[in-house]
């Protein structure tokens, strides 16, 4: 047993906290939700330390560049083609727009640009223009990131050679709960294009929802899989519901701010050497929520107005906030 110093039972075996290890079981990261708050900070803090600078956070931005009309179901999605939300469905945008883009967010900061496409999957015509569109982001000096929904082992490889440096595709809550979320895929699915995309060589940024209704022991088996992984995602992005209005999810209840902080710190402890992303939410929590779970470790953001179709803090509210709390963006 490992006693954390207010003499909390950490469940861990000594010595294993701070460790990179694949071996996480459920009852180890309930042990870590279950802590007393002080002691789950100050490990979260005490490990996130170990790997990286507390003051640097990473600045990602976000572009959808082919926006909804998506057969997929997932009951969060303003983008479904399943839900009437009000997003209207546009086509692929074309490569000199999505540059322009790129540019500009160079120039506001952002080291990594992420391109957002609501695809079950990518058609080969399709991921023609992707690839393209990915040799014009990273030859700005800008790391790539794409989510195009599920992909094959060659469609990863395409991908690989255009210079993608990652790819997201989130797992999005537990095994368990993921039927309630999702009927037009399974996990497995995820956990195979997850598996296409680390075999081909590209860095995985991976991570899952909150506040969906799920039940706290959704939110273990959701970081138990994530820490699990053969090799943890690079990028652990948790996002806290935007319950949008047209979606299955539209009328849930909130989810406790602090049980989110805590999500964030069990996040940083099992996967110690990852980059947290405090990603979707951000433009309806408060500062000082977010400060804790800078605090818990989180250590990147989305910069930008616009998280896909959903509203992000404006650029300026960001940067006031980090000036505040004395953080700067990392270099990439
Ligand atoms: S989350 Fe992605 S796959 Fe699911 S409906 Fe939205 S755009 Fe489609």
């Amino acid at each position: 047993m490992q006693v954390s110093s207010s003499g909390a039972d950490l469940s861990v075996p000594h010595g294993r906290l701070g460790e990179i290890r694949h071996d996480w079981t459920a009852a180890e990261v309930r042990a870590l939700f279950a802590l007393p708050f002080p002691d789950l900070m100050f490990e979260a803090q005490r490990i996130h330390r170990m790997h990286f600078d507390p003051r640097e956070v990473q600045i990602s931005t976000l572009l959808s560049i082919k926006t909804g009309g998506c057969p997929e179901d997932c009951a969060y999605c303003p983008q479904s083609a399943h839900y009437e939300t009000g997003v209207a469905a546009a086509k692929l945008m074309d490569l000199d727009a999505v540059l322009a883009e790129a540019r500009k967010a160079k120039v506001a900061g952002a080291s990594r640009f992420c391109m957002g496409a609501a695809w079950r999957s990518p058609k080969d015509r399709d991921l023609e223009e992707v690839c393209a569109m990915i040799a014009g982001v990273g030859a700005l000096g800008l790391e790539t990131c794409a989510t195009l929904g599920m992909l094959t082992q060659g469609q990863a490889r395409r991908l690989k050679a255009a210079g993608l440096d990652y790819y997201n595709h989130n797992i999005d809550t537990s095994p368990e709960y993921y039927g309630r979320i999702i009927t037009t895929r399974t996990y497995q699915d995820r956990l195979e294009t997850l598996a296409h995309v680390r075999d081909a060589g590209i860095r995985v940024c991976c991570g899952g929802i909150v506040g969906m209704g799920e039940s706290p022991e959704d939110r273990v088996g959701m970081i138990a899989t994530l820490a699990s992984l053969p090799v943890h995602p690079e990028s652990v992005p948790i996002n806290m519901l935007v319950r949008v209005e047209g979606t299955p999810l539209a009328a849930g209840e909130a989810l406790d701010p602090i049980a989110f902080v805590r999500t964030v710190a069990v996040a940083r402890i099992t996967m110690p050497a990852s980059v947290v992303r405090l990603s979707a939410g951000r433009e309806a929590m408060s500062e000082e929520t977010q400060a804790l779970c800078f605090l818990a470790g989180a250590n990147s953001i989305f910069y930008g107005p616009k998280l896909l179709t959903t509203a992000n803090p404006a650029p300026d509210r960001d940067t006031n906030l980090l000036d505040r709390l004395g953080m700067v963006p990392m270099s990439s």
